[in-house]
Order: C-alpha cells, then structure tokens, then sequence
C-alpha cells in the first residue's frame, strides 16, 4: 500500500536467481539468491562494484543469458527459461535497454533515422511512411535532438549526443520496463545530469519503470526510489533510498556510503572512512538470507546479525 492509499503494482519480480557462466571445473556462479521487486513507476537502481553482478541480472532480465535456477516474473509472467517465440517477442518490446556505451552499441553504418526505427521496423508499429517518420521526429524533439540530425550516422554525435539517440531507439517502443545499464558512466560529468533529467523527464510523462544500474552510490541517490546493494553476486540490502542513505544496515553497504564524497568541506573532515572485512560473518551454520529488518528494508543476514540489528535498532529507538 502507498502513502496515497493505491495499491503497489510489481511490474518485476525476481526470486532467488542465480546464473552460472560456464560449466564443469570452470563455471563461475556470477549471482545466486537475488531477491527483489520492482513497482510501477518507480526507478529501482541496483548498485555494486565492477564485477559483482549487476549486467549479469541486467541479461537475465532480458533474456540474453540463461538463468541456473530461479524465476523472473514481468507483469506476471515467467519470462527466463524457453518461452514460445511469440511470448519472447512481445516481451522483448515491453522491456527495453539503454546501454553503458553508446558508441558501441549503435550501428555505425546506420543513420539515426534507421536507428530510432529499427524497432517499429520490428514491430510493424505504423500505419505509412509519413507516421513512422512523425514518430521519429517527435521522439528526436523529446530527446533533445534536432530534425535536421536525422540522416547523420553515429560518428557524427558527442558522447552525450549518442546516448540520447540510444534512449530515443528505446523509448520510441513505448516499453513498460527499461533497464539502463551504467547509462551515465561512460559519460562527461557535465552532460550526466542532463540524461539523467532525460530518463526522469520520460517516467514522469509515461509512468516508465526503471531497473537502474550503477557502480557508484552518490549517482543514484537523487534518482532512485529504492535501492539494492550488490557485493559478489549477492543482494546485500534493498531500502527506500533515503532510508538507505540514514540507516545502512548491512556492514558492507555502511562501508560504501563512507566513502561518499560529502560536498561540504566541514563536514567531509570528520567523516570517517569504514572498511568492510567479509571476515565478520559467520556463516558455515548459521545460513544467512534477504530478511526484511524493517518495513521493505532488507537485509542479508543470518539469525545471530538479524538478533545483534534488530537489537541496535530497538536501542536507537528507545
Ligand atoms: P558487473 O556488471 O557488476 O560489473 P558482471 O555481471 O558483468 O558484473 O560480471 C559478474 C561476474 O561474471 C564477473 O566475475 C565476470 O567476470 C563474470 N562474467 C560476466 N560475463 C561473463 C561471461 N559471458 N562468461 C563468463 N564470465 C562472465
Ligand atoms: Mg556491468
């Protein structure tokens, strides 16, 4: 239930997923017990270091990698293992990707009219010519991109530039679900800002739903409405964002929010710097899993840290 009194709607929802690349002596289990929801309209960011998982679940979600076990549910239905290619197809246009790197991930030899297309193309998803081409100049205009740049090739656009044509191509589907990849890292900082309004100005006019990745905390802050924090593969905590930010839980997630850069200098100089020791947990009995600490903030732990938490919050309580 929200604040407003509606019911919360799950747009995705994933139980406990694990992918293994490769197989014999050589597989590596890259995730294992994800857990997590994600609303309607809302910007759900998942957020680790480079290397704990975060483009693995990203392909998961979009059916690019096999999953090991687990389920992934969009708007109710299981979409990882084999699905019947009508299934696959429909849902391909309902989930959408923006990717890290623009500049690789856009046909070189394509003009951004083929590009922003190439998904109606897919689709059949105009009645002429002259619709299709309306589309695509709507959607260069909502993306900040002007009608005479329309027959240039990707070579031919900054970084930022780029990134827009990758979010038009995306958006132009009317997807219910995006997933944006580290849209900004490869970014100027100066222009990060301006996508990031880009993405917020689309949900806000189309009640998109976002899974949000990044490697760095602070990026994700004022975007987010929830967060999850990865370390190697394992979901370690999922709150609201400002909740996130006020109350880690997990020693892991109180470790990065350190090394948060504070803009205010007098405040910066006494901000102490924690280093997580993996070594704190003991977990060879006393399995750990995702417990829901407080209302909608997770945490993965097990039964002795769940006590040891919940006692430090009563404390803080009272
Ligand atoms: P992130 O996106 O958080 O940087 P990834 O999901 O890309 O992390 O990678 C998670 C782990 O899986 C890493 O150890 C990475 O080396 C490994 N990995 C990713 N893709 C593959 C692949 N196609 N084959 C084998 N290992 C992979
Ligand atoms: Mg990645």
């Amino acid at each position: 239930m929200l604040a407003n009194g509606s019911e919360v709607e799950t747009v995705l929802s994933i139980r406990d997923l694990a992918v293994t690349y490769g197989s014999g002596k050589s597989a590596l289990t890259a995730v294992e017990h994800v857990n997590f929801d994600i609303h309607k309209g809302e910007t759900f960011s998942l957020v680790g270091e480079s290397g704990s998982g975060k483009s693995t679940i990203a392909k998961a979600v979009l059916g690019i990698n096999p999953t090991s076990s687990g389920s992934i549910n969009f708007e109710g239905t299981k979409i990882n293992g084999k699905l019947p290619q009508k299934l696959r197809h429909s849902i391909d246009r309902k989930i959408q990707m923006i990717f890290q790197d623009p500049a690789a991930s856009l046909n070189e030899r394509a003009t951004v009219d083929y590009i922003i297309s190439e998904g109606l193309y897919n689709y059949h998803l105009f009645d002429s010519e002259e619709d299709r081409e309306n589309k695509v100049r709507k959607m260069m205009e909502e993306v900040g991109l002007l009608p005479e740049q329309l027959y240039r090739y990707p070579h031919e656009f900054s970084g930022g530039q780029r990134q827009r044509i990758g979010i038009a191509r995306a958006l132009i589907m009317q997807p219910d679900l995006v997933v944006a990849d580290e849209p900004i890292s490869a970014l100027d900082m100066s222009i990060r800002a301006q996508v990031l309004n880009l993405l917020k100005k689309f949900q806000q006019e189309a009640g998109i739903t976002y899974l949000f990745i990044a490697h760095d905390l602070s990026v994700v802050r004022y975007i987010s409405d929830r967060i999850a924090v990865i370390r190697r593969g394992r979901i370690v905590e999922v709150a609201e964002t400002e909740e996130l930010f006020t109350h880690p839980i997990h020693p892991y997630t109180q470790a990065l929010l350190s090394a948060v850069p504070v803009p205010d200098p007098k405040l910066a100089q006494h901000k102490k710097l924690i280093v997580y020791d993996p070594k704190i947990h003991h977990y060879e009995n006393d399995k750990p899993s995702l417990v829901e600490i407080l209302p909608g903030h997770f945490v993965y732990c097990n039964k002795e840290e769940e006590a040891k938490y919940r006692s430090e919050l009563a404390a803080v309580a009272n």
